[in-house]
């Protein structure tokens, strides 16, 4: 009953809904745990080195810790990507009660899982600011909020640093899903302006789920030529189609 209230009346609605309902976790349904329960918290597939050095990708087998995967060593206009947990299990279904089913509250966790991944990093510990990837503001507003938005505003408060919204979508890309990363970096390039001034800050970007980096490395070749010192990115969940094999490592 309170869903369809909700889906009728918005994401701000469902929000006052669960405070006033009993507190449930809002990923499995366990009673008396709000936002989220102990047991999905700790089933969460966390990523954990060996990764790679530049993408964060999760490795198998003996690697050293500076490994640098074949396509970061080659690809241009790489980035520093860090990735909380696979994108699979209850962390997938967390991200997908927070994005589609308005559970708003869901920010709170998701950027302590952010925040722990942060601290373990002391490049990403020196920033100067988050920039959330934006929604294109129609789709924003169909939805009523931007979930990199609600994570990185938690994050941002537990590190005291500014949230800025320092980039605006221009173009609606279409879905990526069926496109090679070749394709995807096509489809979003241009995609993104810069709007805030960003000249000489070390920023973070935030994104919700991070799949072949194509749309965090356009946003960060538009802050980098807007004059941004330094930019990496983290994300609360990480689609790993298949992990790179580490008779990969030179
Ligand atoms: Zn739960
Ligand atoms: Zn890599």
């Amino acid at each position: 009953m309170a869903e369809v209230l909700a889906r009728a009346v918005g994401p701000w609605v469902q929000a006052a809904l669960d405070l006033l309902f009993p507190p449930r976790c809002q990923v499995c349904g366990a009673p008396d745990e709000f936002p989220l329960c102990g047991v999905c918290w700790a089933s969460f597939p966390r990523i954990s080195p060996p990764i790679c050095q530049v993408c964060g990708r999760p490795l198998r087998g003996p690697v050293d810790l500076m490994f640098t995967c074949t396509p970061c060593r080659q690809g241009p206009n790489r980035l520093r990507v860090r990735a909380f947990g696979r994108y699979e299990g209850r962390l997938r279904d967390a991200v997908h009660a927070l994005k589609y089913r308005d559970r708003l509250a869901l920010a709170e966790p998701l950027g302590d899982a952010l925040l722990e991944v942060v601290r373990a990093d002391p490049v990403l510990c020196a920033l100067d600011a988050l920039v959330p990837v934006p929604l294109h503001p129609r789709r924003q507003a169909e939805r009523g909020f931007n979930q990199a938005e609600e994570v990185a505003r938690r994050l941002g408060r537990a590190l005291r640093k500014p949230t800025v919204r320092a980039l605006v979508r221009v173009r609606d890309t279409a879905s990526q899903i069926e496109l090679d990363e070749e394709q995807r970096r096509r489809n979003v390039r241009g995609a993104f302006r810069a709007l805030a001034e960003v000249r000489g800050l070390r920023l973070v970007l935030v994104d919700d789920v991070v799949t072949t980096g194509s749309t965090l490395r356009e946003c960060a070749r538009t802050l980098r030529a807007a004059g941004a010192a330094e930019v990496s990115a983290v994300a609360v969940a990480m689609a790993v189609p298949e992990v790179l094999s580490a008779s990969l490592s030179p």
